[in-house]
């Protein structure tokens, strides 16, 4: 099983190298339906010659991942109708984005539990296991959900992976916020990767784009300042930057950490690029 965030440009590669390594079933769980977030489906490896593609993503006014990919393929926008295909796509909507947690297993597959249920398997005396008990914690990828601040309703995804306990959090299309909610604070908290929308430069920020649902990169160091995030690497780049634009916003970043007497962070923040890989 292949795992992916959201549908943009690094869809096509990952999906092609997927198949490479015999992966057939692709999971992609998208934060929204911006068209910066969806294109890369209608070119991925997976959408024409896939076993399963499963599409977790937000549901607002009826509209989720399936009428999403009703309206993106569409003729004559694309070959055939998603009618065609939908027999190979799951979709899963998700409409109650925070109380929901969704266990990965590596032969179980993906399942959407509650919050709640997910908490009383890590409670002392419990033996950890979850759906049904099909699933020991210990041998998943737990994904834990944040509901942003975007005009559409957005989904930031937290990465637990078991038994090592790393974390990964993915925070795009969030807008900065006057304080730092506790609920996204906890979130946050204490990750060893946290990939953070700072689209904009402050200024361009208080003069042109406050309310577009972007933010920036002093309130991603700020945000991982006080929430003890390892490293920070600061993405959603403006379309319009130049590679010049990118290392200025990321430079803010750093002086941003520095100015808040965090060295360490500053020294591990950076700007994502394309087909990136991290290790973590
Ligand atoms: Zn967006
Ligand atoms: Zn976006």
């Amino acid at each position: 099983m292949a795992l992916a965030v959201d549908a943009g440009t690094g869809l096509p590669p990952l999906s092609v190298r997927a198949f490479g390594r015999g992966l057939k079933k692709l999971v992609v769980l998208m934060t929204h339906y911006h068209h910066d977030h969806t294109q890369g489906i209608t070119m991925a490896a997976h959408t024409f010659a896939g076993e399963e593609v499963t599409m977790f993503g937000p549901e607002d006014h009826g509209i989720g991942p399936k009428q999403v990919m009703e309206r993106l393929m569409v003729e004559p926008l694309f070959p055939v109708n998603f009618e065609k295909l939908a027999h190979r796509f799951k979709c899963k909507p998700m409409k109650n984005i925070g109380t929901e947690v969704l266990i990965i297993h590596p032969t179980e597959g993906v399942h959407k539990i509650q919050v709640s249920e997910y908490n009383k398997a890590q409670a002392p005396g419990s033996n950890g296991r979850v759906c049904n008990g099909k699933c020991l914690l210990l041998e998943c990828l737990v994904v834990l959900m944040y509901r942003t601040t975007h005009p559409e309703q957005t989904i930031s995804y937290r990465f637990i992976e078991m038994p090592s306990g790393k974390t990964f959090v993915f925070l795009t299309d969030h807008e900065s916020t006057a304080a730092l909610p506790a609920d996204l604070r906890s979130h946050v908290a204490g990750t060893d990767l946290l990939i953070a929308d700072g689209q904009y430069a402050q200024k361009v920020y208080e003069e042109r784009t406050a309310g577009f649902g972007h933010a920036t990169p002093e309130y991603c160091a700020l945000l991982a300042h006080r929430t003890g995030v390892k490293r920070l690497g600061i993405t959603h780049h403006d379309p319009n930057a130049s590679d010049e634009d990118v290392d200025a916003r990321v430079a803010e970043a750093k002086a941003e950490a520095v100015r808040l007497g965090n060295q360490e962070l500053a020294d591990n923040t950076f700007g994502c690029a394309c087909y990136q890989e991290i290790e973590i």
